[in-house]
């Protein structure tokens, strides 16, 4: 009898290890390299005197893309994971304005935009009709296929995206579209907000972008029960419980390939062989370090990185009963400081600020009784040789009396632990390229298009996974990109055996 086919997966971020199970499902015997000593990658957390952080991702769309993995693998998703919907997905914090609360119940929602803004309820209610058309006809291509292969245009219905889509998707900007739907640019901005949920700006991203808003809005938002990093957890243990294999302090040095057909990696000094790599690296270095490709790792620079993240983990020795789990404390000009983050490559002096605290939907579990757990995150440009140390002190002045002015405390003598993550240790942490924490930005009109395939053109039986290739980042469009190759892989597996 043949060996089962084996595949190799280079990094254990999400999309890694989602790649793991759908693969070992196909029937492979599979190893995941990690360069850490943890799985998950920037889906990861830790604990700091009793407060305990999730260190990346805070906001958690679509769980049934984890659940599909348990049901795909015959294991009862209960017994390793669980999650809440969200009455109340955000709370929108405007200097000197009103405070204004997403509820999950669009009528609630509507009600509160036009008790706070003004804004007429029909607005919210036709935007979000729209925002479904685009993303069930249109956005669902993008999330389900390949938009490399020409087997896509016979499988997808592309018929009914075609119908869908409207030019103004594609040549008016996200913050255009918003102007044209909303009466208050204080809802626009709350709108525009969604643009950075992949790292993009809105006064430069298509309007497309304007699906983003159904996932949270019309699908909802959810809490897995302890917190994020819940998820690296539940599908880790699930790969293992399938057999897959994990080496950890163990990257990758290099990927073999003959004549165009993959051999196998290199992992400390030994060729170990494969019939499949998968690599759940950041693409950029994938060419540049892996495969020692520097053209093709110069051509992918031309695409523009997301924007990155500074984040402050702050322990607060009290509790701050106004807010919720996710809270925006918004900046007045939102023009000009995207225009920082893109153009300029600078830090702003009025930045909106995120603040994710877990304890408020697990009390005493999160954080000490009493106390808060502050994830408190501000969009900064990725590296570029900032001087990260100066803007860390400037933007911790700012942020901390910002704070103080709307919550009317002082905020600075209430932080008990302080742990902070910029763009360069994001870079470092994930071999994510100049920290950027979505890979490429969706600002151009053809981003969607020239983002990496999830398969090598050149080599045969390499196959990409992750939020720096196609569909994207964020953790949805991670899991996705698992889905698709190993579709891609399946099909290329038939065809060998045809
Ligand atoms: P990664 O998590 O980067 O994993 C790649 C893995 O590969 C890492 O473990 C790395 O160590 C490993 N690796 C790299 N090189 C090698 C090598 N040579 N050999 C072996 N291993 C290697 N998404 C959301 O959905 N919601 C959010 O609210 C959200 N907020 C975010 C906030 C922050 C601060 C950050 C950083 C990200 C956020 N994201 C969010 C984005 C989301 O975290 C990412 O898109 C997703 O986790 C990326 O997963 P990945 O598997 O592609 O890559």
């Amino acid at each position: 009898m043949s060996r089962p086919p084996k595949a190799i997966i280079i990094g254990a971020g999400i999309a890694g290890i989602a790649a793991a199970i759908r693969l070992r499902m196909q029937g492979m015997q599979v190893v995941v390299y990690e360069k850490n000593n943890f799985p998950g990658g920037k889906l990861n957390g830790f604990n700091s005197d009793g407060f305990q952080f999730d260190a990346g991702p805070s906001l958690f769309t679509k769980p049934e893309l984890v659940e599909e993995l348990f049901l795909l693998a015959g294991e009862p998703v209960s017994a390793y994971f669980s999650y809440e919907k969200l009455p109340v997905s955000c709370t929108y914090f405007y200097e000197k304005g009103p405070i204004v609360k997403a509820y999950a119940d669009q009528q609630l929602f509507a009600k509160e935009l036009a008790e706070k803004l003004g804004e007429k309820e029909e607005n919210l209610k036709n935007y979000l009709k729209k925002s479904r058309v685009v993303y069930e006809r249109i956005g669902t291509v993008f999330l389900n296929f390949s938009l490399h292969k020409i087997s896509t245009f016979f499988k997808a219905n592309i018929g009914s995206a075609l119908k869908a889509f409207r030019w103004s998707h594609l040549f008016k900007t996200m913050h255009q579209l918003n102007r044209a739907s909303f009466s208050n640019p204080l809802t626009v901005q709350l709108f525009d907000r969604y643009a950075t949920y992949n790292g993009s700006n809105p006064y430069q991203a298509p309007g497309m972008l304007s699906l983003i808003p159904h996932i949270e809005h019309n699908e909802g938002a959810y809490y897995p029960q302890g917190g994020m990093i819940s998820i690296t957890n539940a599908l880790y243990q699930l790969s293992l419980k399938k057999g897959v294999l994990f080496e950890f302090e163990a990257p990758v040095e290099r990927i073999i390939q003959t004549e165009g057909c993959i051999n196998g990696v290199v992992v400390k000094g030994t060729n170990i062989p494969a019939d499949i790599v998968v690599s759940n690296m950041d693409v950029y270095f994938t060419y540049n370090q892996l495969l020692q490709d520097n053209r093709k790792a110069k051509k992918l620079l031309k695409q523009e990185r997301s924007s990155s993240a500074l984040i402050f983990y702050w322990g607060m020795k009290t509790e701050f009963p106004e807010l919720g789990l996710h809270n925006i404390f918004f900046s007045k000009n939102y023009e000009a400081e995207f225009e920082h983050i893109f153009r300029l490559k600078k830090i702003t002096d009025d930045p909106t600020i995120y603040i994710n605290i877990t304890c408020k939907c697990e009390p005493g579990v999160q954080a000490p009784r009493g106390k808060e757990n502050w994830f408190v995150m501000v969009n900064v440009p990725a590296n570029d040789g900032q001087d990260w140390h100066a803007y860390r002190e400037k933007y911790r002045k700012s942020i901390l009396s910002k704070l103080a002015e709307i919550l009317q405390k002082d905020i600075a003598s209430l932080i008990e632990t302080e742990q902070v993550l910029d763009p360069v240790l994001i870079e470092a942490g994930t071999a994510s390229f100049m920290g950027a924490i979505y890979g490429t930005s969706a600002n151009s009109k053809t981003a969607a298009f020239v983002r990496h395939p999830n398969f090598s053109k050149k080599i045969k039986g390499l196959y990409f996974v992750g939020g720096t290739v196609h569909p994207g980042g964020g953790i949805p469009l991670c899991l996705q990109s698992a889905k698709i190759m190993s579709e891609l892989v399946l099909a290329d597996v038939k065809k060998m055996h045809a």
